[in-house]
């Protein structure tokens, strides 16, 4: 039997994860999504359509950047893909347009998403108003309190914030809160999933409108360094939409070497963390079969970490499956660690990431490179603009 890809699934599963979990009300919708997307996503017009949006409007190809003082202090040749460049500043806008541009070939007027730190809301918000489309976000209680400037951004761009006053009042509330919204009106509602979780197809989806990240990797590390691979990929990990677009046209090249960052908050062991890859168990969650933080009976668990965009208990299945089948590497980065090394890209480069992409920084710090001529190339997932106070703070 061949081997199976670890960038697509098979039957909506990657090796033993993903699959769709889902009440009886959205399998409906949810089948026609399955059912669509591969033939949408492949057609001409929705290429052409999404290639211009991306290239006029979200400002791509973003460049892949020679890091020199960063080079020098890691023993590397290393190469920054700026997604921090993207219009709203991050890779969730490449999603984001791809998904309003799905949901308006399938004849959906409305569009919903969850979000917790505000950047996919913000995000999916802008692609609304960029194609006349209605838009409601669900967002926890306490996030729409802690994460405010972003709540006036998608409100000015058009969007209606539904506060969700549920469990801890966080992300993933705010998603079941949007499976819900979505079972009571299937027919004229398109759910634009915010990363590469949720049921079949979403992971496979988003992979794939990511995959632009790689696509372009192989164009520019063929101009740059006269290799279309790098030795090593280094992305953060929090749902996974950043690593998964980084890697999709790698992962079964196993002369590319993979890691991910992920959050581990104050610690693995503090109880306190992030860290799904190491400390999570399966379960599913939010209709995927995927590693979840788990209370010692099965409950989902709180995820912590300095950072609102990898809090998250959950990961994606192409991720949990790379993981479990030893592909890529798993490197786990506490808060003091991701705030050091945004500090020190800042100094030693001029870029400021978000704190999310800090972990990825921070990764370096953390794996070997043989001997000063690796190409590794790391994802800046997104700008730091957001992030200043709380760099501050620390
Ligand atoms: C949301 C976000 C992430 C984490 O999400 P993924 O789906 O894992 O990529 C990472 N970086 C930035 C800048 C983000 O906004």
């Amino acid at each position: 039997m061949e081997k199976q890809s670890y960038s697509t699934p098979v039957g909506g599963f990657y090796g033993e994860f993903g699959g769709a979990f889902v009440p009886e009300a959205v399998r409906g919708c949810l089948g026609e999504l399955q059912d669509s997307y591969l033939g949408i996503i492949g057609s001409d017009g929705f290429r052409q359509e999404f290639r211009a949006l991306l290239r006029d409007y979200v400002g791509r190809p973003t460049p892949l950047y020679f890091a020199r003082r960063m080079s020098e202090k890691y023993g590397c040749r290393l190469y920054l893909k700026r997604e921090d460049l993207n219009h709203t500043g991050a890779h969730k806008i490449n999603n984001a347009i791809g998904q309003a541009l799905i949901a308006r070939r399938m004849g959906k007027r409305h569009v919903i998403a969850e979000t917790g730190a505000g950047q996919h809301g913000v995000a999916v918000a802008t692609a609304c108003a960029l194609l006349g489309m209605d838009c409601k976000i669900f967002m926890g209680k306490a996030d729409v309190a802690r994460q405010h400037a972003n709540v006036e951004r998608m409100r000015m761009l058009g969007a209606e914030v539904v506060a969700v006053a549920e469990g801890n009042m966080t992300l993933s509330h705010a998603c079941t809160a949007a499976i819900r919204y979505w079972c009571g009106n299937p027919a004229d509602t398109f759910y634009a999933v915010g990363s590469a979780v949720g049921p079949h197809p979403y992971p496979d989806l988003v992979a794939r409108l990511q995959s632009v990240i790689s696509e372009e990797l192989k164009a520019q590390l063929a101009e740059k360094t006269g290799r279309d691979r790098p030795d090593c990929l280094i992305a953060s990990v929090g749902g996974g939409s950043n690593a998964a677009g980084t890697v999709f046209h790698y992962a079964d090249d196993e002369r590319v070497r993979i890691v991910l960052a992920e959050a581990a908050g104050e610690g693995l062991d503090s109880g306190r963390t992030a860290a799904t890859l190491h400390r999570g168990r399966p379960g599913v969650l939010h209709g995927s079969r995927i590693l979840v933080m788990q209370t010692p009976d099965g409950l989902t668990d709180e995820a912590y970490t300095v950072s609102a965009g990898l809090d998250y208990p959950g990961v994606g299945p192409m991720h949990c499956n790379m993981a479990a089948a030893g592909r890529c590497e798993i490197v786990a980065v506490d808060d003091g660690e991701a705030i050091r090394a945004g500090y020190e890209l800042t100094r030693l480069e001029g870029i400021i990431p978000a704190i999310e992409s800090a972990h990825a920084v921070a990764a370096l710090g953390k794996v070997k490179f043989n001997g000063g001529d690796d190409v590794v190339v790391l994802t800046v997932s997104g700008r730091g603009d957001k992030d200043v106070e709380t760099y501050l703070r620390f």
